[in-house]
């Protein structure tokens, strides 16, 4: 067993004070493979602390975004330099194809800090005419500034990309940030706080707390010095967070849940939309909150594209993703596992027809069987909750505009996809959907350069692009008085 995981504050690793132990779990085969040390509300307040005294008048914020921007270049080359490693980390800790992060989370992760990197120096102000005050000329200008000190409280199903959307963009800004991963998932944050003193960061800047969201969320969303918490997961936790930052008026951002829909069109190059369907709602176990697993197909190719979807569901190879040739891996962790089996559960009890996967017997490790639901309806419980698991849920329409009401009718808003050949009806739909992102002819438009972020409960703000950065920053106008100038 490896040594006991500490927080990073100020630039070192320490115990903290806390007094309980975290057992980390392996999916695959329930050995427990690490431990990490409980954090305490004490903890919390070292760490706000430290991040405090860089935001407020220390060496971070005395930085240029020129330097800012280097520092951030640097991080994101030590990122690259140690992705495999960091790779390796978030997917043992879920249990997770190692292919999956190569792939997609750190190309991702070393992007969006480049991508944030370029708008350090870039955060300009606007000069506004106006026409005066009580008569004098003025001359109005507008500075982005930093927030302060960002919570960052993250999720575990693809912890380190989550974890890069926060922290680049709050860097860029001029902030500074205490994180707090998930239980399961503390090895990439910490790796990567390590790497930010290794890039020349000033200690402070970026700290990390691990232990349970209960006591360390709770503590950052209440502690005076916290200027805003970006939070992503669970619409339960979120809405707590926002209950408790109220009195304070804190800055947040939210990126809750989905029930995003997929939505193929009779004229859709079949075979691309069964391999993209797919992938949208098996990648990463479906533990993706942008997972497409409400499939609406027009009826009259519906039959044919639910038994294409359901041979790819049973073609995927579930088992150790440590073996050759396994595709999909087991659910995080032992909730997970029998919150995806009960909603397989009430597929069947309310009738949907089950055309590959089904409830798994619970073995060593927490395998669950991809899954796909025929002629269901939008109000089924695996319709209308998030299940965040390998289950498709395959829904029949009949035009147009059944799909865009049905599609519409969720309190979800996060992502969506089209999959037409027709150019006016994918912009037509796309333009319908009350979501944040959507696909035309394509899933997971993930990219550290675009906005990503819900409608509706799915979330608040929005993270990546100029609209993550800006996210972390307060617009001020500074109005001067210019007496004798002409108008
Ligand atoms: P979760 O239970 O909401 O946990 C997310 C984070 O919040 C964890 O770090 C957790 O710590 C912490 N937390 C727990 N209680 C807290 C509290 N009272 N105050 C502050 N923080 C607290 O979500 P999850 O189970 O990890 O992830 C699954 C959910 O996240 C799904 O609903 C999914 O859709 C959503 N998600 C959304 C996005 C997006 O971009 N929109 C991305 C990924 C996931 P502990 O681990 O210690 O409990
Ligand atoms: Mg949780």
């Amino acid at each position: 067993m490896s040594t006991q995981l500490q927080h990073y504050i100020s630039g070192q690793s320490i115990n903290g004070s806390g007094s309980g132990v975290t057992e980390l779990v392996d999916p695959v085969n329930e050995d427990i493979y690490a431990t990490a040390v409980e954090g305490s509300v004490e903890d919390v307040d070292a760490a706000v602390k430290a991040a405090h005294a860089q935001s407020k008048g220390g060496e971070w914020s005395k930085m240029t975004g020129e330097q800012r921007g280097i520092l951030i270049n640097k991080l994101a080359d030590l990122v690259e330099r140690d992705q495999e490693l960091l790779a390796d980390m978030d997917a043992r800790a879920i249990g997770r194809s190692p292919i999956e992060p190569r792939l997609l989370d750190l190309p991702n992760t070393i992007s969006t800090l480049r991508h944030a990197a370029g708008w350090a120096d870039k955060l300009e102000g606007r000069t506004i005419p106006t026409p005066g005050y009580m008569g004098t000329p003025t001359l109005s200008y507008t500075q982005h500034v930093p927030v302060g000190v960002v919570a960052a409280i993250t999720p575990w199903n693809t912890p380190l990309m989550i974890l890069s959307w926060k922290v680049g963009p709050a860097l860029a800004a001029g902030c500074t940030l205490v994180i707090k991963p998930a239980t399961e998932t503390p090895f990439t944050a910490l790796h990567l706080a390590k790497l930010c003193t290794e890039a020349g960061i000033p200690d402070g800047v970026v700290n990390v707390v691990i232990g349970r969201g209960s006591v360390l969320g709770n503590a950052l969303s209440e502690h005076p010095l916290v200027d805003k918490v970006s939070f992503t997961g669970s619409p339960e936790v979120g809405t707590q967070i926002q209950q408790r930052v109220a009195p304070q008026c804190k800055r947040v951002a939210m990126e809750l849940g989905g029930k995003s829909p997929q939505i193929v069109f009779e004229d859709a190059d079949m075979a691309a939309a069964v391999q993209g369907c797919a992938m949208g709602v098996f990648f990463n176990q479906g533990q993706v909150c942008a997972a497409g697993t409400r499939i609406f197909v027009q009826r009259s190719i519906a039959d044919e594209f639910s038994k294409a979807l359901a041979g790819a569901a049973d073609s995927i190879k579930v088992g150790d993703p440590k073996e050759e040739g396994v595709q999909m891996g087991p659910v995080a962790k032992r909730g997970q596992f029998d919150t995806v089996n009960r909603y397989i559960q009430s597929g069947l009890d309310e009738g949907a027809q089950l055309m590959a996967g089904g409830v798994a017997e619970k073995g060593k490790g927490f395998f669950v069987k991809p899954t796909v639901f025929g002629n269901a309806s939008n109000d089924m419980t695996i319709a209308r909750e998030e299940i965040f698991g390998p289950v498709a849920t395959i829904i029949p329409f009949d035009t147009e505009a059944d799909a865009i009401r049905l599609a519409n009718d969720t309190v979800y808003g996060l992502a969506g996809t089209v999959w037409t050949n027709n150019l006016a009806r994918a912009h037509r739909v796309a333009q319908s959907l009350e979501a944040g992102a959507i696909g035309v002819n394509c899933w997971a438009p993930i990219d550290g350069r675009l906005p990503w972020g819900g409608f509706k409960t799915s979330g608040l703000g929005r993270e990546c692009g100029k609209s993550g950065v800006l996210g972390y920053t307060e617009e001020r106008v500074v109005t001067v008085l210019m007496p004798g100038a002409s108008s």
